[in-house]
């Protein structure tokens, strides 16, 4: 059964809890500064060691988690290995300081370059250029209740998570990886997400980051409009996203629609193309609030939200590992070599004698051999059951992000050949992600692959040892 994890807010208070955010928040006054190495300069720069033994510090602090960003093509790493900013998934915390951003007055200027906000470093703003001479400034000001997460191209300090274009096939360290995108499509400062420090069910996204001088600027170009005095614009290449019909855990939902999101968190239906200048048509009743499993599309790039809440009911990478074993422990066989197979635990070990093999088109698992090579073909006829195909390599989906429910690993993605369950593969067939700049794929979301065949799975049959 899943180990519900606790969310200390707001369904209930557990008096002196330390994560309260009301705890945290007093004394803390608008205008602190945003970075988080402020609490720490406070608490320990007054230099008695033995005060950390003290009543305050008994209770180890508990970290409140709002959900994780997952890069869909990776399989729990990047391919070089996960390295500060830049890794395949990016965990949401509520921050020791709170540096969410609100709207706040705005105004008319002729030279944006050259007007306070903008060259104010420390105040954050939005520049919509409506002509040569006319710009729209929306400034923002400090949000005590939210805290915002930024995500881009960018390596500048304001984003978080650094999210480069995927390469199909690389989660491994594979063939594909030595190809570096000629072209990025992924806006530096791509997105930004504001998650509400009362209730950290809740979490928003805008399109759009801000740059090193907190500034957002929508250039001549860019789509944008005013409605009931309030201006709003898209980025080139938009931020897409889709919510799953239905709850994600359970691999009952459907694949939604994509939709558009705002600099503003406003939610369209799409663009003609991608980067049409005409915006839309407002989508009353969906919003720019994450759900557990909502899509997020950057043109290059494609992230799965993960609510704490979902991650609580979804198998952990040792429960995975843990399925591995399980089906080690039945000494499946090779009916041909007739040696014992072992699945690798690690996504990128190399093959060994016991590495497994998949037959895509009956999903019969067989170890290395040389049976049924067809002449002057890639397909191999199974010896098994006679049917030719593809053949190749099994290996665990080890990502725990991407389960829809927890058991067994029964099936496996064609024509990548990752193991997940029957519910996982089945969902992630049936859902669309962009690809290119007008069409749709489905992928393996371990290496985000796109599936082949129908249906793009294939139930596996392990001949287990009989004796
Ligand atoms: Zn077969
Ligand atoms: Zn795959």
């Amino acid at each position: 059964m899943p180990v519900t994890k606790r969310i200390p807010y707001p369904s209930r208070s557990d008096g002196g809890s330390s994560e309260s955010p009301l705890l945290v928040e007093e004394g803390e006054t608008v205008g602190a500064p945003h970075s988080p190495r402020n609490i720490h300069s406070h608490s320990h720069s007054h230099g008695n060691p033995h005060r950390s033994h003290s009543y305050h510090h008994e209770k180890p602090k508990q970290l409140v988690k709002y959900g994780e960003l997952v890069i869909l093509g990776y399989n729990g790493y990047l391919p070089p290995g996960d390295r500060g900013r830049r890794r395949s998934k990016f965990v949401l915390y509520k921050r020791p300081v709170p540096n969410g951003v609100k709207r706040s007055k705005h105004y008319i200027v002729k030279t944006p370059h050259s007007s306070q906000a903008i060259l104010n470093t420390k105040q954050h703003s939005i520049s919509y250029t409506l002509s040569r001479t006319q710009a729209v400034i929306v400034e923002y000001t400090e949000d005590e209740k939210t805290d915002m997460f930024q995500i881009g191209r960018s390596s500048e300090s304001p984003i978080d998570f650094v999210v480069m274009d995927t390469c199909a096939g690389s989660g491994d360290g594979g063939p594909a990886n030595e190809g570096r995108v000629a072209q990025s499509t992924i806006s530096r400062f791509a997105c930004r997400i504001l998650a509400d420090r009362l209730d950290p069910r809740i979490a928003r996204i805008y399109a759009a980051g801000f740059d090193s001088s907190r500034n957002i600027f929508l250039g001549e170009k860019a789509t944008k409009w005013q409605e009931n005095r309030e201006i709003d614009g898209l980025t080139t290449n938009g931020v897409l996203i889709m919510h799953p019909r239905g709850q994600f855990c359970g691999g009952e939902a459907q694949c939604g629609f994509w939709r558009e999101v705002s600099v503003g968190g406003g939610v369209f239906s799409l663009r003609e193309s991608r980067s049409a200048q005409q915006k839309g048509n407002v989508v009353e009743d969906e919003s720019n609030i994450l759900q557990d499993g909502t899509l997020i599309d950057l043109c290059g790039a494609t992230l799965l939200w993960r609510s704490a809440e979902g991650l609580a009911k979804s198998p952990t990478k040792q429960d995975l590992e843990e399925l591995v074993d399980a089906i080690n422990a039945g000494r499946p066989q090779c009916p041909v070599g007739l040696n014992t197979l072992v699945i690798p635990r690690k996504a990128a070990s190399d093959s060994t004698q016991q590495q497994p093999y998949v037959y895509l088109k009956c999903g019969h698992v067989q170890g290395h051999h040389d049976w049924g090579q067809e002449k002057d073909k890639v397909t191999r006829r199974c010896p098994m059951c006679l049917v030719a195909g593809a053949v190749v390599k099994l290996s665990m989906g080890i990502e725990p992000a991407f389960y829809v429910d927890c058991g067994p690993p029964t099936y496996a993605f064609s024509p990548c050949g990752h193991m997940a369950t029957e519910k996982t593969v089945k969902y992630w067939e049936k859902v669309a992600i962009p690809h290119g700049t007008n069409g749709y794929i489905a992928i393996c979301p371990f290496c985000a692959v796109p599936l082949e065949g129908t249906p793009g799975y294939v139930k596996l049959i392990f001949q287990d040892n009989v004796d």
